[in-house]
C-alpha cells in the first residue's frame, strides 16, 4: 500500500465515508472466526470452552441454581489507582480489597471501556458500541433526546429476568432520567440509586467551585429548570419511583456511597434469602468529580486528599459488599467484576485519578479506555491469574447471558460488539476470545488495539496540557496512520508508523471490516450527536 492509498485511508474513516466505500473485510493478520453477520468475530478456543462449561455445569449440579452475578463499577477510577495496578499505597491511596480480589482471581490488565459515562453504562448492558445506541456522550443537564435509545434496545437485566432473575442497580445510573429511560424502565426490577453523576449534583451546592451558579438565584432558577435530578431515587419496575433524598449539602454528597453501600449489602441478604439467583450492578458514584469523603473516610488516605480518601472508601464498601456474599453463603456461587467506566478525569485535577498512559478520560489513548479488570469468583477462577489479553467491557454482556444459562438469547437482529468470554475467565490459562478493541469517539471511528499493536486513523490532540475534554480536537492523521507497539511503547508517544509496514495494511484492513459492520446495521442517532 503506497502512502497516497494510506492517506486516502485516513480520510475515509467516518461511518459514511465506509459505508460508501467498503464490504466486509478481514486481513491476513487476523484468526477470529465471524459466525454470523451480526455477530462480532471470535477467536475459537475449543477445549478452554469445554473446560469452562464443564466448570459452570458442576456448579449448577451442586447448587442448583444459576450463579449470581455482581459487577462493581467505579466512576472514573484511573488504572494506576488500586494497588494491584501499580497504584495504591505509592499513590496514597491503599485498596487492600481490590488488590485481595485481583490475588485471589484474575487480573485484566488490557480491559478496555469507551472514553466517558454514559456510552460505557449502556454498552455494558447492550453489548453494544455507543455509535449503535446512540447513547454516544454523556448525558447532561439540559440535554434535550429526539428519541428513547433505550425503545429498541435489549438490555442484560431484562434478558436475565426473563429466565428468574432478580436485578438490581445500585448507585449511579447516567444513561436517561426521562421516564422510559430509567433503570427500572428498560429492565431492572430495583433502582437505589441517583441519574447523573456527582458533579452533575454538586454543582448546585458546591460554591467554592461553582459561584456562579450557587450564589446566583437566577442562575440557580434556570439550572433547576432543566429538571435534572439531584435526589437519591429508590424506584420498581412497573411500581413506584420515591425520592429518598434530596442531595442538600457537600455533606449529603459525601454519605452517597455509603447509603448505596448499606442497601446493597441489606439487598444481598434479601435476595439471598430468596429462590432466584441475582445480577447486582453496584455503581459507584465516586470517584467521579466532586469527591468529598464520606465522615469516617476524612483523611484516610496517606494523601489526605479527597480524591484518594474516596479510593479508600470506595476499596472499603468493596470489602463490606463481598463479605456480605460471603455471609450470606453465596460466595461460590457469585461471578463478581471490578472495573472502572473510564480512564481518570484530569480536568478536574487534583481531584482526578492516575493513569500509566497517554491521555485521560475523554481521549482515544490508552488513558481514557485502559481500565483496571478483575474477575472474582471463589472456587471456579483460580487465584493468582494474570493476562494481558484483551478484554472489553462489552463482554460482559455476552459472558453474563452464558452463565445465566441463556447464551443463546443473544439478540441476532441487530449488531452485537461484545464477545462471551466465559471460557477465557474461567480456565486456568484461558486466552482471550477477542481479537480486537475499537476505540470510538462520538461518532468517529478513532482507533484500534490489536494484540500489542495500536492504530490511529484519527487522534484527540489536547490543545491544553491535562484537559483531555475541555479543550481537545480529534484530527485526522497525516500521511500514515500513527501505530504503536504498546509492549515498547505503552505511553504511545512513539509511533513506528509506516515503518511497521508489516501489518499497516492488514490493520487498516481490519477498521475497516469493521466500519462495514455498519452497511446493514446503521448507528442510532438519539440527538446526542455533534
Ligand atoms: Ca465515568
Amino acid at each position: 500500500m503506497n502512502l497516497k492509498k494510506l492517506r486516502a485511508l485516513a480520510l475515509q474513516t467516518t461511518i459514511l465515508a465506509a459505508i460508501l466505500t467498503f464490504a466486509l473485510a478481514q486481513s491476513v493478520l487476523s484468526k477470529a472466526e465471524r459466525i454470523s453477520e451480526s455477530m462480532e468475530p471470535a477467536l475459537v478456543h475449543t477445549d478452554q470452552s469445554s473446560a469452562a462449561q464443564a466448570k459452570l455445569d458442576a456448579l449448577l449440579a451442586k447448587t442448583g441454581r444459576r450463579p449470581n452475578i455482581v459487577w462493581f463499577v467505579i466512576d472514573d477510577m484511573g488504572y494506576g489507582d488500586p494497588g494491584s495496578f501499580g497504584g495504591g499505597a505509592a499513590v496514597g491511596a491503599a485498596t487492600p480489597n481490590m488488590d485481595r480480589l485481583a490475588q485471589d482471581g484474575l487480573k485484566l490488565t488490557s480491559t478496555y471501556s469507551q472514553a466517558t459515562c454514559t456510552p460505557t453504562r449502556s454498552a455494558i448492558l447492550t453489548g453494544r458500541l455507543p455509535v449503535r445506541t446512540g447513547l454516544t456522550r454523556p448525558i447532561l443537564a439540559g440535554d434535550t433526546i429526539a428519541k428513547n435509545p433505550w425503545a429498541d434496545e435489549i438490555s442484560l437485566p431484562k434478558l436475565l429476568g426473563e429466565v428468574g432473575y432478580k436485578t438490581v442497580l445500585s448507585g449511579k445510573w447516567h444513561v436517561g432520567e426521562a421516564e422510559g429511560m430509567r433503570p427500572h424502565d428498560v429492565g431492572f426490577h430495583e433502582f437505589y440509586g441517583y441519574y447523573g453523576a456527582q458533579k452533575e449534583i454538586t454543582q448546585y451546592i458546591y460554591k467554592e467551585r461553582y459561584p456562579d451558579l450557587v450564589l446566583n438565584p437566577e442562575r440557580l432558577a434556570m439550572l433547576e429548570k432543566t429538571g435534572s435530578s439531584v435526589s437519591l431515587v429508590h424506584g420498581f419496575k412497573g411500581g413506584e419511583t420515591s425520592e429518598v433524598q434530596k442531595v442538600k449539602s457537600k455533606e449529603d454528597m459525601a454519605e452517597g456511597d455509603r447509603l448505596l453501600k448499606e442497601f446493597s449489602v441489606k439487598k444481598i441478604k434479601e435476595l439471598a434469602a430468596g429462590d432466584a439467583p441475582f445480577f447486582l450492578e453496584h455503581s459507584f458514584m465516586k470517584v467521579h468529580a466532586d469527591n468529598f469523603a464520606s465522615k469516617e473516610f476524612e483523611g484516610k488516605s496517606a494523601s489526605k486528599y479527597p480524591y484518594k480518601d474516596a479510593v479508600v472508601e470506595v476499596d472499603a464498601y468493596i470489602g463490606e459488599i463481598v463479605r456480605a456474599l460471603d455471609e450470606a453463603g453465596e460466595l461460590e456461587n457469585t461471578f463478581i467484576f471490578v472495573t472502572s467506566d473510564n480512564g481518570p478525569q484530569l480536568d478536574s485535577w487534583p481531584d482526578g485519578g492516575y493513569t500509566p498512559f497517554r491521555g485521560a478520560k475523554g481521549s482515544a489513548w490508552e488513558g481514557g479506555v485502559r481500565v483496571p479488570g478483575i474477575a472474582y469468583w471463589k472456587g471456579v477462577i483460580t487465584p493468582g491469574r494474570e493476562s494481558d489479553d484483551l478484554f472489553d467491557l462489552m463482554d460482559l454482556f455476552n459472558t453474563s447471558l452464558h452463565l445465566a444459562g441463556i447464551g443463546s438469547k443473544v439478540p441476532t437482529d441487530r449488531y452485537i460488539d461484545g464477545i462471551d468470554q466465559t471460557s477465557f475467565l474461567l480456565t486456568d490459562n484461558g486466552q482471550s476470545n477477542r481479537e480486537k478493541v475499537y476505540i470510538w469517539n462520538e461518532q468517529n471511528l478513532m482507533s484500534m488495539r490489536m494484540y500489542e499493536y495500536k492504530i490511529h486513523l484519527k487522534v484527540v490532540q489536547e490543545q491544553a496540557q491535562w484537559l483531555n475534554i475541555d479543550m481537545t480536537t480529534v484530527s485526522d492523521v497525516g500521511l500514515a496512520p500513527w501505530l504503536f507497539n504498546l509492549y515498547i511503547d505503552p505511553k504511545e508517544q512513539y509511533p513506528v508508523g509506516h515503518r511497521m509496514n508489516a501489518w499497516l495494511a492488514s490493520m487498516a484492513a481490519e477498521m475497516k471490516g469493521h466500519a462495514a459492520t455498519f452497511k446493514k446495521y446503521p448507528p442510532k442517532n438519539i440527538g446526542l450527536g455533534q
